[in-house]
């Protein structure tokens, strides 16, 4: 090759533009089952099957009661029903895979039937539904009717008054779960107070848990400081347990402890776990889940966190993964266990797959629709990003919105959103200082208020927070002393809110199948039960709640719309003066260009949709016409606003039969007067991104064209922005108040204009 070869010559350069994607940093993975890369079947997942004798199981999935491995044993053991499996595995795949879209099989039915069912079952009849399908299903089989929410808050300096104002937030979008980590393990008990104090703010009922290493977590929930604990791993392959150091039985008497004392309690399980740990058995990730699911259902544990969750990117790579992730949680609301379902790992860097892998679980609803949404910014997100992160908070809003699906969150406005953070930190500092584990100075307190995220934050670090987890052990502290510091220090209200929480433990209602606190009470499977059954049953979206979801900032409204064109009026009657003359009559003078101005243009409306004055955009057009040594008459058409009728209106006036048509909006045309309506010379039509210069030159065009000539026209440069979403709600609403206007029998008349002083 020469220097003459243009760059990549030997390459289609779309594969450049698609290598610059943030797709591109996604990777993936060839299906290959020998190595654990298979998202619905291997060819080592076992055949379904039972057999009973003597009122035992004396084999399950074609291994021999005496070839149990241990997680056989305990599924075997405490999972199957002996007495009805029979006849549950008697049913075939096809038809129980009906079944779960059948909306006259209730969801009661197929959950006893699910006692019967073995883990090879499960996978086989789940894997025959499309996509569709396994949301729909999922709609009718989870627990709960109203559908919920969970998110992290963390933050990257383990800062307690952070995580207090995040905390804050995050219970007033509505998250009815919220959960730490922190990023040096002995700042547990600081990042626990901290959240505890801030989910107190604003309102109370959010559940709280501080995910640690597993001891310490117990006792942290002792200690009263957080509700919930979910990190309770399960695997699939025994080898997978026993690298941890478990067996099933050790991890029931772990969830046993948590429920004992009132804390909440759930099981993480998913796809890819044991295909990271490297012991996948050659088994696909969808069999080696439905066997963590029986487990979980077999020690009795009130729900799971599954749906890939750690594993769920590697589950991303391989075809089918994402249809597989959700596979997974209907298993698990099929075994009738509480569902925080996923999306919390960041599957991918591609916009697009991130909004559509969670748009089955806004159209389903779940338990929890994240098993842990970012509400914080991915660099503060401990646990790693989310599948959502605080970045996209408002896209997700928006889904909500766009589709009427509760997604459980709510938005937050801007006064809201500062008072519940400058709370929070107050009654923060307010607990440290009395209990005298730290006296954050008020540049610190200022500093976190308004912060983002933690790089803006002049705050704790990690070893502050480490020295108030210490302060807080070392003298035994525990919920009840903050609670009383909180009380003592003028902050009654968050404390009654704590307070109320930790008199949940007593009651224990919130063990419940899918429990949540909204108002002030439990709702879960037994008050709520998920009744769908079709149109008009199931949750809804009440009017009210349609409301709530609908209230995103900045909403467009025609009164807005009015009082900003009243603002702008006061700066245009500065600059420009329009008097009407007369009615306009037909010139004769052919070196005469006319310009037909809407019937709002300068009256009602006061800037283009570009933002620049009417009396600017007026400024140039003339000037470009004189340039050319011709003149401009203005004249106000009165019986249309659309834009070819005001341009063919001007034609037909002015002697030389070109005229320019311009909408208050800024749309201006170029019409000659023998052409038809909508067969103009020149059209801008992309008034938002439409400047001065353009006007000036479309001007001097209308100039060309009266004189004879046949000049280039005048093109308005675009990169395919997507300006009917940004404008068409303001268009319609600005274009209203023209047509508002209209009167069909006036004629146009001759406008004489002065520009008064200098033109914007
Ligand atoms: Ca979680």
């Amino acid at each position: 090759m020469n220097d003459e070869t243009p760059p990549g010559a030997n390459r289609w350069r779309r594969f450049q533009d698609w290598d610059e994607r943030p797709l591109r940093l996604d990777r993936f993975a060839a299906e290959d089952p020998d190595n654990g890369f298979a998202a619905f079947s291997s060819p080592h997942d076992p055949k379904p099957g039972v057999t009973v004798a003597g009122g035992r199981i004396a084999s399950m999935d074609g291994i021999a009661a005496a070839d149990f491995d241990m997680i056989d044993l305990f599924i075997a053991r405490h999972h199957l029903d002996p007495d009805m499996t029979l006849e549950a595995m008697a049913i075939p795949a096809t038809t129980l895979a009906r079944m779960l879209v059948d909306l006259h099989v209730p969801r009661t039915k197929l959950v006893c039937l699910a006692r019967g069912l073995t883990p090879a079952r499960l996978a086989e009849v789940v894997a025959q539904l499309s996509m569709l399908e396994i949301a729909f299903a999922y709609a009718k089989m989870r627990a709960r009717r109203t559908p919920g929410n969970q998110g992290h808050v963390t933050n990257a300096k383990d800062d307690p008054l952070q995580l207090a104002a995040d905390a804050a937030v995050a219970v007033a979008l509505g998250f009815d779960e919220i959960e730490t980590t922190q990023r040096v393990a002995r700042n547990a008990w600081s990042n626990a107070m901290a959240c505890a104090v801030g989910a107190a703010v604003g309102r109370w009922g959010t559940l709280f848990q501080c995910s640690s290493e597993e001891a310490e977590e117990l006792r942290i929930g002792l200690a009263g400081f957080t509700s919930y604990a979910e990190t309770v791993s399960v695997y699939g392959t025994e080898r997978a347990f026993i690298d941890g150091d478990d067996t099933p039985w050790s991890k029931a008497f772990l969830a046993a402890a948590y429920a004992s004392r009132g804390i909440k309690m759930r099981c993480t399980s998913g796809a890819g776990s044991e295909l990271l740990m490297g012991f996948h058995e050659s088994k696909s990730l969808l069999y080696l889940e439905a066997r963590c699911l029986c487990l979980q259902r077999a020690m009795g544990v009130q729900g799971t966190q599954n749906g890939g969750i750690d594993g769920a990117p590697l589950a991303s790579t391989v075809p089918g993964g994402a249809r597989e992730l959700m596979a997974e949680n209907l298993i698990a609301v099929w075994l009738d266990l509480e569902c925080a379902s996923g999306n919390d790992s960041r599957t991918s860097e591609s916009e697009i797959r991130v909004g559509a892998k969670i748009m089955p679980f806004l159209m389903a609803g779940s338990d929890l629709i994240c098993s842990g949404m970012g509400s914080i910014l991915k660099y503060d997100n401990s646990f790693n990003p989310s599948l959502l992160n605080g970045e996209e908070m408002e896209d997700y809003l928006a889904l909500q919105r766009d589709f009427e699906v509760d997604g459980g969150l709510t938005p937050l406005g801007e006064e809201r959103a500062l008072s519940l953070r400058r709370r929070a930190v107050e009654a923060l500092s307010a607990v440290l200082d009395e209990l005298g584990l730290a006296s954050p100075t008020a540049a610190m307190k200022a500093s976190v208020v308004v912060a983002s995220g933690s790089d803006d934050t002049e705050s704790f670090g990690p070893r502050d927070a480490a020295l108030i987890a210490q302060g807080i052990q070392a003298r035994g502290l525990d919920v009840v002393d903050v609670i009383r510091a909180l009380a003592r220090r003028g902050f009654g209200a968050e404390a009654q809110n704590l307070l109320n929480l930790v008199r949940l433990r007593l009651s224990g209602d919130y063990l419940q199948t899918s429990a949540m606190i909204r108002d002030g009470r439990v709702l879960s499977a037994v008050n709520d039960p998920n009744d769908y059954g079709g149109p008009g049953t199931g949750y809804r979206v009440s009017p009210a709640r349609r409301d709530q979801m609908a209230g995103l900032r900045d909403v467009l409204d025609r009164p807005t719309v009015v009082h900003e064109e009243a603002r702008h009026a006061r700066d245009e009657n500065r600059r420009i003066a329009y008097r009407v003359v007369g009615d306009a009559g037909t010139g004769s003078d052919t070196r005469e260009v006319v310009i037909g101005v809407s019937p709002a243009f300068g009256v009602k409306l006061f800037r283009t949709v570009a933002g620049h004055p009417l009396s600017a955009v007026l400024a140039e057009l003339i000037a470009g016409i004189k340039s050319r040594g011709l003149a401009a008459r203005v004249v106000r058409v009165r019986h249309t606003a659309d834009t070819s009728f005001l341009g063919l209106s001007a034609a037909r006036l002015a002697g030389s039969g070109i005229g320019i048509g311009i909408q208050a909006k800024g749309t201006t045309v170029i019409h000659q007067r023998d052409r038809l309506p909508h067969n103009n010379l020149e059209l801008f039509s992309n008034a938002p991104i439409t400047r001065l210069p353009h006007y000036r030159r479309l001007g001097e065009n209308a100039a060309a064209y009266a004189l004879g000539e046949l000049p280039d026209p005048v093109v308005v440069p675009q990169r395919g922005e997507a300006m009917g979403a940004r404008f068409h709600a303001q268009v319609a609403l600005i274009y209203a108040i023209e047509t508002s206007l209209v009167t069909d029998d006036l004629t146009p008349e001759d406008l004489s204009v002065t520009f008064l002083g200098k033109p914007a």
